[in-house]
């Protein structure tokens, strides 16, 4: 195995929130995007980060390691992975940032067996990722905002390369959930989401959605990072009002799903 360094920014074990079945999330430290609402800035980053808790000690978010090491670390998980139907989820940050360490990680874990699924934003190179996503059993997508202007004020970039992407993944024939963060008077329109939900369906063949309420959890990490200069405050959508996009998304003949 190549064993170049790759900067992880951590690694979850028994998460039951990112596919299938039990599973161990890799956050891949780096991302091209700057999401106004991120709840993992430590991520931006390709290189770890040093944060500053209250008692003035300090933390460092993200750490080198061999792919061996990894996958290493993965491993002792494989046996819940098959009594659950789990596996692995590549995330980030952008866990596409860098194709070529992630070609190296998908191909150890699938040689051992591993079902795998990663979540990304799809602002990448297609032709340096395609064989990747093509190993992959389960995907899923971001989708933030149809509209490319609002989407780049939003998160730093245009979406035509975004959805240009994800109608190439739905040609893969990976199954793939597109995920929306459902942020309060930021996307959560009924016409933002009716051309999600309309996009997704001729996009993508297995027409499955997921919303993702807005939280603010991730504040706590701007301070720390003494970042709190780029922290948004927005609010969440009221349970009503999931409701309703939920419906209007199941009226234009995409499924619902909750992994979260
Ligand atoms: S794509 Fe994800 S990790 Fe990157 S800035 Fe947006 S929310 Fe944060």
């Amino acid at each position: 195995m190549n064993d170049g360094r790759i900067c992880v920014s951590q690694i979850q074990h028994m998460s039951v929130n990112d596919g299938e079945g039990i599973r161990t999330t890799v956050f891949l430290s780096g991302c091209t995007l700057r999401c106004k609402w991120c709840s993992n800035p430590e991520t931006w980053s390709p290189l770890p980060v040093e944060g500053r808790l209250p008692d003035g000690s300090t933390e460092v978010f993200g750490r080198f390691m061999t792919a061996s090491e990894v996958v290493e670390e993965i491993r002792p998980s494989m046996i819940f992975f098959r009594a659950s139907g789990g596996g692995v989820t590549w995330s980030g940050g952008g866990p596409f940032l860098f194709p070529d360490n992630l070609r190296i990680l998908v191909t150890a874990c699938a040689e051992l067996g591993i079902s795998q699924a990663a979540e990304t934003s799809c602002n990448f190179e297609w032709d340096q990722c395609e064989d990747i996503l093509a190993m992959l059993d389960f995907l899923f997508v971001d989708i933030k905002h149809m509209d490319s202007a609002r989407h780049r004020a939003l998160t730093g970039v245009d979406n035509g390369r975004i959805l240009e992407n994800i109608r190439r993944v739905g040609r893969l024939g990976v199954e793939t959930v597109a995920r929306v963060p459902l942020i309060s008077g930021v996307n959560d329109d009924d016409e933002n989401i009716r051309r999600t939900a309309a996009f997704v369906r001729e996009a993508l063949p297995s027409r499955k959605m997921e919303l993702l309420p807005y939280h603010d959890f991730g504040r706590v990490k701007y301070v720390m990072l003494g970042m709190e200069n780029l922290w948004h405050s927005f609010s969440t959508p009221s349970p009503e009002r999931i409701a309703a996009l939920e419906a209007l998304i199941a009226a234009e003949g995409v499924e619902v799903v909750h992994y979260r």
